[in-house]
């Protein structure tokens, strides 16, 4: 096991070497660099490559200081045990081997298995904080977290037990690591299809919650109070409850919610990593973990503003879910929508004089934006004003509808944000809705029984004309509810692929 001797070196009163403080401080700005730069799709690239020479400076300093300083013959007397060292070359054939898989997930996974794909990585994230915690708890003496029992100071001839302060560290790092490991698993199966994405509402789930999240702490306080010989049972029962609770907060959020979940669930790989990092002695972890959290917490909390949820009903676990609330996936009544052709739609499209389009989920499925920027440009070229509505949930990751117009160089000047775009759909002539469902669902905000209620949506039922593409009246959104956007007199249904639809209408308009 890989010992980082930061810690036992404070213990002793060695100072940590300064280059090795001024290299993590360098990473440190390179990773606030790559969140400025994230900020936005016209520098995102750019804040990537902050990010990786960040993470390249904090891997080969923590791996060169660490290793030709201490052989395990100086390290065992330094912290009065042997540590279990991991050799260089160990390290380097795990580096290699999740090099390689990174490298591969990387290249295959498209681009609308994104979200599953960030929740798989948050579950690993909190699954090496539990491991840490425990590697740490098992040997702390290559952990360098080891005291005298009886007295504090540096008589390293007394009996030795892992430090109070040390055990309040690993408590924290296996609960948090627990709840994001086992939270991003449930994320995980909600997010691929593979587990209903619909809230699953436990009786009592308040109280269940609350209770589970006050017996971690208790026991956390327990483990950090107890003598070595008592500690095993508390701290296996801790990771129990952490396991459970992780499960417990997740399994009620569906829909409209999981996207804040999504970018909760960040936030607290952030703070396992932080937690990593005190136990671990490692500055540029604390750094690194306190970054990604607190950035994750501030976009969990812009999202709630912007789809109008409580930041803390989200984070204690659907409470704001509504026992009544409908599962979707129900029968749907047959009802008269009117059915139109790329022919039709590009025929009106060419007489509009401001046509408003709404991207989603179905876009980046059918990848149909490069066709759709084509169109918008022969339709500008025609004197038609075109504008395209971003909402803050649509597709199935922050910023995904973003990505991928910047991806086919749509101007940034013609991409707004839903607060303000939503006054002009009265003055359009077209809403062309491709490929999303939800953002347009007026059931947000008339159905209190909808999973969406509460969520604003665009006012697409203002506009003259709304197009509405999407490949068959069965399909639903994620949130699985019918949506009277179809019925509407003004509004004609594409019934196809969103890419094969548009390219139609760009023929047809040429
Ligand atoms: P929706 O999931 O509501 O709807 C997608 C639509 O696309 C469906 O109508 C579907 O109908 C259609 N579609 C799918 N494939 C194609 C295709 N190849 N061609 C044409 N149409 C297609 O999408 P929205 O973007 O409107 O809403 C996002 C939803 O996802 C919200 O409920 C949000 O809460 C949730 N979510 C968002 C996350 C985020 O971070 N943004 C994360 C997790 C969830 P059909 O099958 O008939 O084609």
């Amino acid at each position: 096991m890989l010992g980082f001797a930061t810690p036992a070196r404070a213990a002793t009163g060695e100072a940590v070497n300064p280059w090795v403080a001024l290299a993590y401080l360098v990473s440190g700005v390179f990773f606030i660099l790559a969140l400025r730069g994230l900020s936005s799709p016209a520098t995102s690239r750019t804040g990537n490559r902050f990010g990786m020479v960040g993470m390249l400076i904090a891997v080969v300093t923590t791996l060169v200081t660490h290793f030709p300083w201490i052989t395990e013959q100086q390290a065992a007397d330094l912290y009065a045990v042997r540590p279990d060292w991991a050799s260089m070359y160990e390290i380097l054939i795990a580096i290699g081997i999740g090099a390689v898989i990174g490298i591969t997930i990387a290249r295959r996974i498209a681009m609308t298995a994104m979200p599953e794909l960030v929740a798989a990585f948050h579950s690993l994230v909190g699954l090496a904080a539990v491991l840490v915690g425990w590697a740490a708890y098992l040997n702390p003496g290559a952990f360098g977290l080891m005291v005298p029992m009886e007295t504090i100071g540096t008589d390293y001839s007394l009996p030795m037990q892992i430090g109070a302060v040390s055990k309040v560290e690993m408590g924290l790092g296996i609960a948090i690591g627990a709840i994001t490991f086992s939270g991003s698993v449930i994320a995980f199966l909600k997010l691929s299809g593979r587990m209903s994405g619909s809230p699953i509402l436990l009786p009592a789930r308040h109280i269940i919650n609350l209770g589970t999240l006050a017996a971690i702490i208790v026991l956390t306080a327990l483990f950090a109070m107890a003598s070595p010989a008592e500690t095993m049972p508390l701290i296996v029962a801790l990771t129990v409850l952490a396991f459970l609770i992780g499960f417990l907060l997740i399994i009620p959020i569906g829909g409209a919610d999981m996207p804040v979940v999504v970018s909760m669930l960040n936030s607290y790989s952030g703070w396992a990593a932080a937690a990593m990092g005190f136990t671990l002695g490692n500055t540029a972890m604390i750094i690194t973990g306190a970054l990604v959290g607190s950035s994750g917490a501030i976009l969990s909390y812009i999202m709630c503003r912007a789809m109008n949820r409580s930041f803390i009903s989200v984070i204690a676990g659907g409470f704001g879910a509504d026992d009544s609330a409908g599962t979707g996936g129900e029968a749907k009544e047959q009802r008269p929508y009117k059915q139109g052709s790329a022919a039709d739609a590009a025929f009106m499209l060419e007489q509009a004089e401001k046509v408003i389009i709404i991207p989603g989920y179905g876009m980046a499925v059918a990848q149909a934006q490069h066709a759709l920027r084509e169109m918008a440009d022969i339709l500008e070229e025609k004197g038609v004003e075109v504008k395209y509505a971003i909402h803050p949930v649509a597709g199935r990751m922050p910023g995904h509808m973003n990505v991928l117009l910047a991806e086919a160089q749509v101007p940034y000047e013609n991409v707004f944000e839903l607060e303000d775009i939503n006054s002009e759909f009265a003055q359009a002539d077209v809403a062309f809705i491709i490929g999303a469902n939800d953002v347009v669902n007026p059931a947000a905000k008339t159905d209190k029984s909808s999973p969406i209620y509460g969520m604003p949506v665009f006012d697409v039922d203002k506009a003259k004309q709304v197009f509405f593409i999407k490949r068959s009246m069965g399909g639903v959104g994620y949130a699985g509810v019918d949506n009277d956007v179809f019925y509407m007199d003004q509004t004609m249904m594409l019934l196809s692929d969103a890419k094969k639809m548009v390219e139609e209408i760009v023929k047809a308009l040429d």
